[in-house]
């Protein structure tokens, strides 16, 4: 799409700091880190939120779980554990809709959250 933010990350039109990268997904270090670890995993396929999610996506978006286990294994976080979250909306404070599913970890963290 061509004014999404994300988009434009994973075409290396906007420069990030990139931690993974194939054919189907990129993964990089969000600019705004809630956690000794935050690193946002998107499809280089557009999708705006789950909310726009079909069946054709399937492999795609499971393929984001792959990539964040191989994340967080690198970065230390599989023995301690770690969050995946991907919000979803106004009141889940979504703000960019590109779909992308946060990798936090590094510290311990509450729940419900906030
Ligand atoms: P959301 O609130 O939509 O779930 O998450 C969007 C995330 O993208 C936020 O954590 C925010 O810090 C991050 N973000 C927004 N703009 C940029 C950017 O230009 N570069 C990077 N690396 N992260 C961004
Ligand atoms: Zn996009």
């Amino acid at each position: 799409m061509t004014n999404c933010l994300f988009c434009k990350i994973a075409a290396g039109q906007i420069p990030s700091k990139k931690a993974y990268e194939d054919a189907n997904a990129y993964a990089f270090h969000d600019i705004n880190p809630q956690a000794p670890t935050h690193i946002l995993i998107i499809p280089k396929q557009h999708i705006g939120s789950i909310n726009d999610v079909t069946d054709a996506h399937e492999g795609v978006l499971g393929h984001l779980f792959t990539v964040a286990r191989g994340l967080a294994q690198d970065q230390g976080l599989a023995d301690d554990g770690y969050r995946l979250v991907v919000n979803t909306g106004a009141n889940a404070g979504q703000t960019v809709f590109h779909i992308h599913m946060h990798l936090i970890g590094g510290r311990g963290m509450g729940w419900p959250p906030g």
